[in-house]
């Protein structure tokens, strides 16, 4: 197999910038983006000038605005981040078609045989922030693990590469959780060993880490010397997805009719990339409320057309909700019914049909890049460690 090059491309505080580049008052201001519901949401982005006040992704809202009582504080907008993302996909897709859609914001290019990939990333650079306005910072190393870890090294607007001969030298000092797939909980249990960076990682016998963390143990044993050889998955190979609902529970009682749109709007929005991700247009729609001190009720109807069209979900959940006469709700959920398969009618179901060329492997990309948003904050884990060893993420 001959030597692999893989750029990791991570937008910087992407949410946040795009809002500062759609809202131009917002430059150069602390920026915080937040989830929905609002007023119990958490962080889902902050930018680059509200982070020394310690403002972070993953935060309750209520706390951020007391650490930064004069930020300016935006609510989530899928649409236009997704608008963006489609944007960027375009960049990486006239560069290269080995394109892995890692998260809304993430991607992985295979330059693996092409000339001077440190040119094409600077030329990369320049062109996303002529086209888009944001800027990225990109990693180059032989495999997916390094190139994540080096795109991470030099935030915002960083081009690190790291040649196989350094990853050792690169990788030893760095603590062991800027490895993707180690989590504070794994972070901590390391340390308690004795743990704290890849080289002290690198001194521990191949059998001590089975022993102790099973066949995790393992792969840290490779991820400590930068091994790693995970594929890219390529547009075109995406797995299929198997929800077909999703319900929120609130915190607090949700009390206004404002509230229950923005999360019915939410809730569709991820519905319908995920039925086009499948492949799958959804017959009818069934809304599902829980009041606050009753049963679950659910209500349903059928649509005229079947559709995959978040629009067409969220006015129907809608109607179906302003039929209930609700008033306190600690809960909210839709689903997708009578689904068929959409196979003959893809190309019809663009999401932003101004912005899309012709190669339906666009739509593929855009539709997993708002999956993977869907899913609620960005949470980027290789698959390089299995599930019990998700960390969290930053932008
Ligand atoms: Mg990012």
């Amino acid at each position: 197999m001959t030597d692999r090059v893989i750029l990791h491309v991570d937008a910087d505080a992407f949410f946040a910038s795009v809002e500062q580049i759609t809202n131009p008052f917002l430059k150069g201001k602390p920026v915080v983006v937040c989830g929905l519901p609002l007023e119990h949401g958490v962080v889902t982005a902050a930018s680059y000038e509200a982070r020394p006040y310690g403002v972070k992704a993953g935060m309750p809202v209520a706390q951020a605005r007391k650490l930064l009582p004069d930020g300016y504080f935006v609510p989530v907008n899928i649409p236009k981040y997704l608008f963006f993302s489609t944007r960027l996909l375009s960049i990486y897709l006239q560069m290269t078609p080995r394109v892995e859609a890692y998260s809304v914001d993430e991607v992985f290019l295979d330059l693996s045989g092409v000339a001077d990939p440190w040119k094409q990333a600077v030329e990369l650079k320049r062109q996303i922030a002529q086209e888009t306005g944001l800027t990225v910072s990109i990693g180059i190393g032989p495999n997916k693990l390094i190139a994540k870890i080096a795109s991470d090294l030099d935030k915002p607007d960083g081009l690190t590469m790291v040649l196989p001969e350094q990853a050792l030298q690169v990788l030893g000092p760095l603590p062991v959780e800027r490895c993707p797939g180690i989590g504070p909980k794994t972070a901590a249990n390391l340390k308690a060993l004795g743990i704290v960076t890849f080289s002290d990682l690198a001194q521990v016998p191949l059998a001590k880490l089975r022993w102790w963390f099973g066949k995790n143990g393992e792969k840290l044993y490779w991820a400590a010397r930068g091994v790693d050889e995970t594929p890219m998955v390529l547009l075109d190979q995406l797995p299929p997805l198997k929800s077909k609902g999703h319900e929120i529970t609130f915190d607090q009682p949700m009390r206004s009719v404002e509230a229950a749109q923005a999360v019915i709007w939410e809730i569709s929005g991820r519905l319908g990339f995920e039925f086009r991700s499948q492949q799958r247009l959804a017959g009818g729609i069934r809304l599902k409320v829980k009041p606050v001190g009753g049963k679950a009720v659910t209500r349903q109807t059928r649509l005229l057309a079947a559709t995959a069209d978040e629009r067409v979900i969220a006015k129907t959940a809608f109607q179906l909700f302003r039929q209930g006469n609700f008033t306190e709700l600690r809960g909210l959920g839709i689903y997708g019914i009578y689904l068929v398969s959409s196979v003959k009618d893809q190309n019809q179901l663009h999401l932003f049909p101004e912005d899309i060329p012709g190669e339906e492997r666009l739509q593929t990309a855009i539709d997993h890049l708002k999956q993977k948003y869907g899913e609620g904050i960005v949470v980027p884990a290789l698959n390089l460690l299995s599930s019990d060893f998700k960390g969290s993420g930053k932008g």
